[in-house]
Formats: structure tokens, sequence, C-alpha cells
């Protein structure tokens, strides 16, 4: 699969009448000259679900970006919600999105899945902050239990604590990164517009090393 912005699967606007080749790339012209009347449309049968592609098949199956370069990575937001207002994310009075909007745990895990079988090694949880996800834990084993993948998480090291380390790396977690924009205490609050400290960070940190230190014995 190569993604293209220009070439979408399916284009986002049907003609009126039978056309051929509007506008459009080379796949969307394609698409388009399949088009009919929108009433010949509602006429066409249901579409039949594909059955799954044989393992060669599936073996071969990568994802591709716009400078040629086959995806491995897919970062996973799995929440909207941050305990920070980073001055260059979000705003004070950001209004997130209502929980039915989200992807649930199990939509994750399926995504995650699908990716596998695109190719993808390695999924990033993050959001906005992944440790208020009040179901961390079950989207890890989740991932661990339906896939082979590195599972790794991005998030701002304010909430981590060794007992939340441990039951996430119970889970399957695999690897952690922190972001933290500074360490002294009035530029991180501007940045942050926080009440999170450098501190809290630096003991999330300390929380990862001691987390790493006994992995190693
Ligand atoms: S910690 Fe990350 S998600 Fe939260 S506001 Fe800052 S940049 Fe955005």
């Amino acid at each position: 699969m190569r993604l293209d912005r220009h070439t979408p699967d399916h284009p986002t606007k049907a003609p009126e009448a039978s056309s051929t080749g509007i506008g459009a790339g080379a796949s969307g012209t394609i698409a388009l000259q399949q088009w009919k009347s929108a009433s010949a449309l509602r006429e066409l049968p249901a579409r039949q679900p594909l059955p799954p592609a044989p393992d060669e098949v599936r073996a071969k199956r990568r994802m591709i970006d716009s400078h040629g370069r086959t995806i491995l990575d897919l970062r996973i937001s799995i929440t909207d919600r941050c305990n920070f207002r980073c001055v260059y994310c979000m705003e004070p009075d950001v209004r997130f999105q209502p929980a039915d909007r989200l992807l649930t745990p199990s939509e994750i895990v399926r995504m995650a899945g699908i990716a596998e079988g695109l190719g993808v090694r390695k999924i990033r949880i993050t959001g906005g902050e992944p440790t208020l996800h009040p179901e961390l834990e079950t989207i890890i084993a989740g991932i661990r239990n339906t896939t082979r993948v590195e599972i790794a998480m991005i998030t701002n090291g304010s909430l981590l604590t060794r007992n939340a380390l441990a039951r996430w790396k119970r889970a399957g977690l695999d690897r952690v990164t922190i972001s933290i924009d500074s360490v002294r205490a009035d530029r991180f609050a501007r940045v942050t517009r926080s009440t999170a400290t450098p501190d809290d960070v630096m003991a999330g940190i300390d929380a990862c090393i001691v987390w790493r230190r006994n992995a190693l014995h």
C-alpha cells in the first residue's frame, strides 16, 4: 500500500452524472470513471466482504510514505486529554472530545493488529497524555496478546511511579520515552502551564531507570 495524499482510495465527492476522469490523480481518476448517476449507485448490490489474503500476500504487504520510505512505526493516540497545556500544543481552555468520539481499547488493539499486518513493527502509544487513560493497562495487554510488535509509550513523565511502571511492564510495555522541556522550574512552568514540576518528571525518569536496572538483573 502506498500512502499518498493526492491519490485517495475513495473520491470524497461523487460527480452528479456519469463521468470519465474529472480531475484527481491516477487512482482517483480510475475510481471516478466507475461513478454512474446517484440513482444508479443506489441500485448497486451491497459489497460482499473480501476473503482474507493468502499468507504469502500478507507477508509482502507494507505501507510506504510519500518519500518512498517503508512505514515501520505507528503512533496511536489513545486520548486527547493531558494534564499539561504546553504552549506549542494546546490552549489552556482547550475543549476535549467527548469520550464516545475516541477509539475504544478494543478498537485500538484492532488497529494495532491491522497495522502489524501491514508491516508495522513498533506501536508508540501516545496522547494527549497516555498515562491519564483509565484503561492503559488493558490496551497494552491487548496489543501484547494479539501482536508481536514492540510496544513503546511517549509520556510527559509527570505521573510515572514505580508501581504503575511495574504494572505496565507486566502488561507488555517494552519502552518509555519521556519528554521534558526544561529542568528550570520557571521555564518548565512557562512552557507547560501545569502545576507539575521538573522534579516530578525527574522522579518519573528515576522510576524508569530503576525499572530498567531491575530488568537487567
Ligand atoms: S505534555 Fe504533550 S500532549 Fe500534553 S500539552 Fe504538552 S505536548 Fe501536548
